[in-house]
């Protein structure tokens, strides 16, 4: 055991929030834009757009910082955002949701797992089912609250899930199955089978749904169908998205939870001591952004799609297996095909070869399955059409 001092650094190193030095561990996305930064490589790690989102949306924030929205926003947010929250569930999904009940304003869909986690779970007898790979925060947050996580395998290509591994994940000790849905990083959109299994199986080991729908507008030709519109789903399900990825606005960290009033207001007893509030000029844009013509969303997602199909043809021509993606940022393919055996060393060393920048898909698994990824890597496909092509330029000379 390493002697590391301080009871702070017993309880960060407990929940792996160290590294093996001990110290405190940026995550492999702060890692890996810090190498691009370092190096000049072009930055397909973390998933943030390079463009600015709608100008109505950054308008209205402009707007509202100069008409005095300046101070704490009430715990639930502003209302208007609430609302149009409401209108945007009615618009897209038919859900019918209670503005000053069913839904809360977060600091990004972060603080909405994190609040949601540590609300919910009791103690390492309650577990939390995830698919993996999974995004990070979620075996972190898993890990602060104290309880235990079990994982259900996604495989390579198209990352769907078993339906029995499934069925034997969940049992009466799970407290609430995580799904995020389109997925990050495989780009997977679940099919109908995986949804309605989730479902079954939060009813008959009566656990809560969450669900993580920050791609929800970022599917390709495939419909988003959020879980709580399946029969009898909303009931037990807590939906969490966020403006950032919609309306790229990654940096505004205004994100939301919906569902039922008393699991919200368990939410809420968590959040009101995290950030208590955030981004009061920030709401009233994001409901201008929820509230934008279905054109903005249909063009959101045409726009990724081409980006994707960029990336996705320069990885192939340059050597790399594809798992083409149906949603989401993210293209993950598979390096194997360049001579890579081992995802980590090759993302570690890309920079230098290629001068591009990306992220093994081990950093989102446990160590037990990170074999199963080994030489599959996650790039970023939320990027100017020029800017990848420039990257698919330069991964086609390493061949
Ligand atoms: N969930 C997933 C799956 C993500 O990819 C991200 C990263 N954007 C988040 C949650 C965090 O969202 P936010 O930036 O709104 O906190
Ligand atoms: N969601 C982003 C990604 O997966 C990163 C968010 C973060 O840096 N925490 O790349």
């Amino acid at each position: 055991m390493r002697n590391i001092p301080g009871p702070w650094k017993r309880t960060a190193a407990g929940a792996g929030l160290l590294s093996a030095e001990g110290v405190v561990a940026p995550t492999i996305f702060a890692e890996m834009s810090a190498l691009a930064a370092r190096t000049g490589a072009i930055n397909l790690g973390q998933g943030f757009p390079d463009e600015d989102g709608p100008a109505q949306v950054l308008e209205a924030a402009r707007d509202a910082i100069a008409h005095g929205v300046n101070q704490y926003p009430p715990g639930r947010g502003i209302q208007d955002l609430r609302q149009a929250i409401a209108e945007h569930q009615q618009r897209f999904y038919s859900l019918h949701l209670d503005p000053d009940r069913d839904v809360i304003v977060t600091a990004g869909a972060t603080e909405a797992i994190a609040a949601t986690l540590l609300a919910l779970l009791d103690g390492p007898e309650d577990e939390v089912v995830v698919f993996e790979p999974y995004y990070d925060e979620y075996a972190a947050c898993v890990a602060l609250a104290g309880a235990t996580m079990r994982t259900v395998p996604l495989r390579w290509p198209d990352f769907q899930p078993d339906l029995e591994r499934l069925a034997d994940a969940v049992t009466d000790r799970t407290r609430i199955i995580l799904v995020n849905d389109p997925h990050n990083p495989t780009g997977a959109v679940f099919s109908r089978e995986v949804l309605d299994e989730v479902v079954r199986l939060a009813h008959l080991h009566d656990a809560i749904i969450v669900t993580d729908e920050v791609y929800e507008h970022l599917t390709f030709g495939v419909p988003h169908v959020p879980i709580s519109t399946l029969p009898s789903a909303w009931e037990r399900t807590l939906t969490i998205s966020s403006g950032g990825k919609t309306f790229s606005t990654t940096g505004w960290k205004i994100g939301w939870v919906s569902g039922p009033a008393e699991l919200v207001d368990a939410v809420l007893t968590v959040k009101q001591f995290l950030t208590y509030v955030n981004g009061a000029p920030f709401q009233p844009a994001i409901a201008t952004g929820l509230r934008l013509g279905r054109d903005f969303f249909d063009g959101i997602a045409e726009t990724l799609r081409h980006k994707r199909d960029v990336l996705v043809e320069g990885l192939r021509a340059a050597g790399f297996g594809v798992s083409v993606p149906d949603g989401s940022y993210f293209v993950v393919a598979d390096a194997a095909g360049i001579g890579a055996t081992d995802a980590a060393e090759f993302c570690r060393a890309l920079p230098d070869r290629a001068g591009v920048v990306a992220i093994p898909l081990t950093a989102f698994a446990t160590p037990e399955r990170r074999a199963d990824y080994a030489t599959l890597v996650r790039f970023a496909a939320c990027k100017r059409v020029e800017v990848l092509e420039e990257a698919a330029s330069r991964l086609a000379a390493l061949g």
